[in-house]
């Protein structure tokens, strides 16, 4: 039996990125937190995590992926370069990669039912590395279909 009794499948419109989130719930379940800085704002953006999950990325390749920094200059927001869409976010903090999932990218993004308005201004570098090291998903894998 794995680990996380639930598989929520999502990725870019095109395909070129897509994932496997492993959790614990139900999309029902999960609230999705809406940023509302002056970057996820503008885009409608928000995100699930859980530090009892994991998410797994594959990409046919990967040129198919870019990473947009802002503000803080310490997460990647990561798109797909061919249809422009926000598929994860990423973060390592003292060695360790973290990660959130785009809630829009979810196959089942219907399913959300809960969202709940986040606002970090005013937040320290530390606070910020220390809540996400707490909060985001401890395990993001890549995998790439073209090998080397
Ligand atoms: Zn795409």
């Amino acid at each position: 039996m794995s680990e996380y009794p639930y598989q929520h499948p999502g990725g870019c419109e095109c395909g070129a990125v897509q994932f496997l989130y492993h959790c614990q719930q139900p999309l029902a379940e999960i609230t999705a937190r809406v940023c509302k800085c002056l970057y996820c704002q503008p885009r409608a953006a928000s995100y699930l995590s859980d530090t009892m999950s994991a998410l797994h990325v594959q990409v046919k390749d990967l040129r198919y992926l870019y990473a947009h920094r802002f503000g803080t200059n310490t997460a990647d927001f990561m798109y797909c370069a061919v249809c422009n869409m926000q598929v994860f976010v990423r973060s390592e903090v003292e060695g360790r990669v973290y990660a959130l999932v785009s809630a829009r990218a979810l196959k089942e993004f219907a399913q959300l039912q809960n969202f709940a308005t986040m606002d970090f201004d005013g937040e320290s570098l530390p606070e910020r590395l220390s809540r996400r090291s707490q909060g985001w998903i401890p395990e993001l894998q890549m995998h790439c279909d073209a090998a080397g």
